[in-house]
C-alpha cells in the first residue's frame, strides 16, 4: 500500500493529489519527493483539477486503461468506467471507485 493518498475527499468531491514544483511550477503526479522535471525537492501538493482528455487508450479484457491529460498538467493511468472504447481526445471526470483510479465521460 502506499505511503501517501492519490487522491482525497474535499467537500465531498475526490480530488487527485499532485506535487507543485517552487522551483520550476511542473506539477506531478503521483505526488513525489522529488521533482519530475528538475529533481527539486521543493514540492506542495495541491489537488488536480477532475476533468482531463484521454490522450491513450487501450483495452484490457472488457475494460479500457487510458492516459489522461489532466487540465492542471499531469498525465493520470486510469481506468473507464464503461468498457466502450472512447474517442481520443474526448473529455472525462475522475470518479474514483474504492481504490481504483477510475473516470467517466464528462458531459
Ligand atoms: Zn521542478
Amino acid at each position: 500500500m502506499a505511503s501517501e493518498r492519490l487522491w482525497i475527499l474535499r467537500n465531498g468531491q475526490p480530488r487527485l493529489q499532485g506535487a507543485h514544483c517552487g522551483d520550476c511550477g511542473a506539477v506531478s503526479f503521483p505526488a513525489r519527493h522529488g521533482c519530475i522535471v528538475c529533481g527539486s525537492a521543493v514540492q506542495t501538493i495541491v489537488d488536480l483539477s477532475n476533468r482531463g482528455k484521454i490522450e491513450s487508450r487501450t483495452q484490457v479484457g472488457e475494460r479500457i486503461v487510458c492516459e489522461i491529460r489532466m487540465e492542471s498538467g499531469p498525465r493520470v493511468m486510469g481506468w473507464l468506467e464503461s468498457g466502450e472504447l472512447v474517442d481520443i481526445g474526448s473529455s472525462v471526470e475522475f470518479a474514483p471507485h474504492e481504490n481504483e483510479l477510475r473516470f467517466v465521460p464528462d458531459v
